[in-house]
């Protein structure tokens, strides 16, 4: 067995017990690794930039079209930084965007979801780690666009959880509360029933380097690409 499907069967059997789902994160790598993870029993996958999305999808159509369009076929998911000029391009050809960082994002997916006569399944991202230059809503800004019930205003989006990351550090201790903090912003809004949100259900966290304490502190959704793929090449 190839490395790629041996590790996928691996993780499988790992995030089982905690009712996770793995994202296999393919990005910078070719159509041939995607389907050899396919073929080891991974649907879902992970891309962060919109060309790059497109063009696998249409050389998935053209090569091995069973796996876009079959019985069984992937699930994409979007995870990287999404500028508004292209989410048009995005309508329809994601089963999940994790990596909505900004009220003003989620307006643009709203607004073109409706034009597209879609509706778009998100998650919103919280910027909770100490580096400065990642993405994200600030913890306020997330628990307020509840609160204030801002979410209301969606016509054709359904939000349904929370996406982050932790701090780029060897400091365990640090990424684990950064996970906590995550999972417990998820968990206030869940369990404000005042809210009446319906299937909001998923906690994104984790990735090869710490996805086992995302596990320990709640995550349901972990997305992991360098132990699957190797390193990639940029
Ligand atoms: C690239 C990426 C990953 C995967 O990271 P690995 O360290 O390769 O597992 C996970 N999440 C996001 C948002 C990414 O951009």
């Amino acid at each position: 067995m190839s490395h790629i499907s041996e590790t996928i069967k691996e993780l499988h059997r790992e995030l089982e017990p905690y009712g996770a789902t793995l994202v296999a994160v393919s990005k910078f790598h070719p159509c041939e690794a995607i389907a050899e993870a396919y073929a080891a029993g991974q649907r879902v996958f992970g891309e962060s930039r919109v060309q790059e999305l497109l063009a696998k999808q249409k050389e998935l159509t053209e090569t091995q079209p069973a796996l876009v369009s079959g019985e069984d076929p992937i699930r994409w998911h979007f995870i990287g930084h999404l500028q508004t000029n292209k989410v048009r391009q995005l309508m329809g050809r994601t089963a999940l965007i994790e990596s909505v960082d900004s009220e003003h994002l989620l307006s643009a997916i709203d607004t073109e979801s409706l034009r597209a006569g879609t509706v778009t399944r998100v998650l919103l991202q919280v910027h909770v780690a100490s580096e400065e230059t990642k993405f994200g809503m600030l913890p306020d800004e997330f628990l307020n666009f509840f609160a204030e019930r801002r979410f209301e205003a969606l016509k054709a989006t359904h939000i349904c959880g929370i996406m982050g990351m932790a701090s780029n550090t060897d400091d365990t201790e640090r990424v684990r509360s950064d996970f906590r903090r995550i999972r417990s912003l998820f968990d206030r809004v869940r369990d404000d029933s005042s809210l009446g949100l319906r299937d909001f259900d998923t906690v994104s966290m984790g990735m090869s380097g710490d996805y086992r304490i995302a596990l320990e502190e709640g995550s349901t959704l972990v997305r992991i690409g360098t132990s699957i793929f190797g390193p990639r090449q940029y």
